[in-house]
Formats: C-alpha cells, sequence, structure tokens
C-alpha cells in the first residue's frame, strides 16, 4: 500500500507532512511511500534524504495522488491533486474543516478526509496524534521570541554601571497549550509575567509557572459552565465579555509585550483586545496575535503583516507560527501522522512485512477514525458549529 506526500501549496507553509524518519517507520510497517519532489525542501529534508529512507520521488502533485491510497498534507490539497482523487483514496492533514470550501467534492469523489484537527484530545490513547498540541507548544515558544525580536528592549533585568534595565513586562491572554509554552520561554528569558484564561483551572497552570493569575469575576453559573466543558473554551456572558475588557484594558496600559492564543475550534477568534486599550498602550510596545488567522484577537490585526499603531504599537498578525519552525514542526508533525495511519491498518496485517499484504481497516465506529472522518462514503460528516 502506498502513501502519497503532497508538497505544500503556499508559499506561506514551509511544513511537510512526512519527514525521512517518518518514511522509514512507514516502510518499516509495510508501506511503500511516494513524496512530491522538494515537497520537504523548506523544512530542511532533501529528495535524496527521502530517497535514502527508502521513498520514490515524483514530479507533481497529481502524480502523487495517482500512484497512492493514502494522501498526506500539512493543509488542504491544490486543486489540480484535487481533481485527481478517485474513490476510496484517504486524505489526511490538517484540513481545517469547518472552514473547508472542498468537503463536498471530497465526499463527491468518494474520498475518506481525516481532519487531524478533530482528534478527541482527553482520550489517551489519542494523544500522540495531537496535531493541535503539537503544532501549538512550538508556536508559543516561537511567539515569544518573535515578540522579543521586535521589542526595542530587553526581557531580562540586567545591573549595568550605565543604569539598570527593568525587566519586560509581558501579559498572555488564552493559556491553552501555546499560552502556556510562552509563559515558560518568557520566564524563561527574565520577563514578568502575567495571564489569563476563561477557564479558571488555568490559574493553577499559571502560577505554577512562575505567572501571575489575571482574575476576571465570574458568576457561579458560568463557574459551572466551566467546569462541565471538559476542559474546553465556552461562550462567555456579555458581563464577563465586559469584566474580561476591563481588566485587560488595565494590565496592557501597563505591558511591554502581549501574547493572545484565544481560539474556539469551528468559530471566529474572540475578541479580546479592543482599539480603546490599543490607543492605551506605550509606544513601542508589541502584540503578538496568534489568532490572526481565525479573525484576530486584537483589533485591527492583519495575517502575516506587522503594524504600527498610530501611537507606536507594533500588532503582529502570527497566523502560521509553526510554520516558521518547520523542521521541528514538521517532525512532530509527521510523528502524529504515523501514529493515527498506524491505526487504520488491520491488526492482524501489521506483522507482515510486505507490501502487497497491509490491509485498510477504516472503521467509523473507533472513536478517533470516527471523530477525524470528515467526508467517508460520499457523505460530509462533520457536524455544525
Ligand atoms: P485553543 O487553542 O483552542 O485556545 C487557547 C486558549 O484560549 C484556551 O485555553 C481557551 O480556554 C482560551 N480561550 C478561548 N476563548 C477565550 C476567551 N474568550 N477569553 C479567554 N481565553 C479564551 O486551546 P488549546 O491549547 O487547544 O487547549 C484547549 C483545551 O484542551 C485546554 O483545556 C487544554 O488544557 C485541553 N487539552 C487537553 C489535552 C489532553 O487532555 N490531552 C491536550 C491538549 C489540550
Amino acid at each position: 500500500m502506498r502513501i502519497g506526500v503532497i508538497s505544500a501549496d503556499s508559499a506561506s507553509e514551509s511544513r511537510v507532512a512526512l519527514t525521512p524518519d517518518a518514511v522509514k517507520k512507514l516502510r518499516k510497517l509495510g508501506f511503500e511511500v511516494v513524496i512530491q519532489s522538494g515537497a520537504g525542501q523548506a523544512a530542511y529534508y532533501a529528495d535524496e534524504m527521502y530517497q535514502a529512507a527508502g521513498a520514490d520521488i515524483a514530479s507533481s502533485s497529481t502524480e502523487v495522488v495517482t500512484q497512492s491510497q493514502i494522501i498526506t498534507t500539512v493543509n488542504d490539497l491544490p486543486a489540480a491533486a484535487i481533481d485527481q482523487l478517485t474513490s476510496g483514496q484517504i486524505v489526511i492533514g490538517m484540513l481545517d474543516p469547518y472552514r473547508n470550501t472542498q468537503l463536498d467534492t471530497y465526499a463527491g469523489k468518494g474520498v475518506t478526509v481525516f481532519a487531524m484537527e478533530l482528534l478527541p484530545r482527553t482520550l489517551s490513547r489519542a494523544q500522540n496524534m495531537d496535531v493541535l498540541s503539537s503544532q501549538a507548544n512550538l508556536a508559543g515558544y516561537k511567539a515569544v521570541l518573535l515578540a522579543a525580536n521586535e521589542y526595542s528592549r530587553p526581557f531580562p533585568m540586567f545591573m549595568t554601571s550605565a543604569g539598570t534595565v527593568k525587566p519586560a513586562k509581558v501579559v498572555i491572554l488564552g493559556v491553552g497549550v501555546a499560552g502556556l509554552q510562552a509563559i515558560a520561554t518568557a520566564k524563561r528569558l527574565g520577563a514578568v509575567v502575567e495571564a489569563s484564561d476563561l477557564r479558571p483551572t488555568a490559574r493553577e497552570q499559571v502560577e505554577s509557572l512562575g505567572g501571575k493569575w489575571l482574575d476576571v469575576p465570574m458568576s457561579a453559573e458560568e463557574a459551572e459552565t466551566a467546569k462541565s466543558t471538559g476542559g474546553y473554551a465556552w461562550t462567555p456572558s456579555e458581563q464577563y465579555v465586559k469584566d474580561q475588557a476591563a481588566v485587560v484594558d488595565k494590565a496592557l496600559s501597563n505591558a511591554d509585550i502581549v501574547i493572545t492564543t484565544a481560539q474556539i475550534p469551528g468559530r471566529n477568534a474572540p475578541r479580546l483586545v479592543h482599539g480603546a486599550t490599543l490607543a492605551k498602550m506605550k509606544a513601542g510596545s508589541v502584540l503578538i496575535d496568534m489568532a490572526a488567522g481565525t479573525g484576530g484577537n486584537v483589533e485591527g490585526s492583519v495575517p502575516d503583516e506587522t503594524i504600527t499603531t498610530a501611537n507606536g504599537v507594533r500588532i503582529v498578525g502570527a497566523a502560521n507560527i509553526p510554520s516558521q519552525l518547520a523542521a521541528q514542526s514538521s517532525d512532530l508533525y509527521a510523528n502524529n501522522l504515523v501514529n493515527f495511519i498506524t491505526t487504520l491498518i488491520a491488526p492482524a496485517a501489521t506483522n507482515d512485512t510486505s507490501a502487497k499484504t497491509l490491509a485498510l481497516n477504516l472503521d467509523m465506529n473507533d472513536e478517533i477514525q470516527g471523530a477525524l472522518a470528515v467526508t467517508h462514503e460520499n457523505q460530509v460528516r462533520l457536524a455544525k458549529r
């Protein structure tokens, strides 16, 4: 059975779905692998490295599609590759399912599409397939470095004969996987860190990393809701949003660096920083909006652009930070994919290393496969949000 790797179809994507190491693992399981020439180049994986790992090289995405049963990708496939798909093929990637406009096309062609973002994250056997976590972890780290680079002062406190340098004040809004890594990284660089999240359970995690919790008052009813959502974000009341804006306004008037990470799967990101707050911020302060690609946490942020407000505040619209760490983010993403692909193979066949005898075991009743499959047997299976 052959697995294909398609090259990213965009200048702003440097990651690759499978690395040479992943190819080796798949070869060991009995798969053949074909990769589009140059697909790993931007992540520093040359065609020769894939060949040495046992992959074949194809000259185009369409050639990969026509040769493969399972097609792996970082983001959605290019139109030419989609055109070539036929019934029974499988596509696996970060396919942005709630905003993907091609699902009807995939379903119409009888293709099974697995969107890795839909993984049930609390399932312990799924944790090594969790692409959101593997990518957000790296993104949280890199966001702090991007901020440090934009900022015209250092992060740590320095005592010098020319005077004392104060530590940078960093505020992190949204303390999931990316936010926690951002707190840890900013602390390691010597900054003073404050953080907030609408999940009250995040408080303990912030404090254990040495950050100060920015508390937003919450009604007893909301506190109950927070407990019952299994650790995921919920829609806060108007009063909470108002109180949160006041807390954010006060914290940001005094901040040097702000990193926003708040996202809600399947919906636009919540607006956490408003124009009136930006107007009170210090000249030279820097905001990194990690939700810029899904509507933005910061008013006025533009995906993949850095803008400077009239009062000298810089807003970085960081739509795809993992791509800026392409070598490492590809390694982890590829591991996630290999772990998932392993579950698609019939258990009896995994002991047999002959490529001809590998058998697919598609099972929509399986809690991982069933959650990830957005199209299968000519149906779009994605529930609306
Ligand atoms: P995310 O990227 O969806 O959002 C980032 C953070 O923003 C979250 O902490 C969220 O609560 C917060 N947020 C959303 N809307 C907000 C608002 N209006 N105001 C303030 N904060 C807001 O989050 P994520 O990093 O993908 O993590 C989501 C949840 O999944 C977390 O509870 C995390 O602990 C949990 N998780 C669990 C596992 C596991 O059990 N294996 C693995 C990864 C993540």
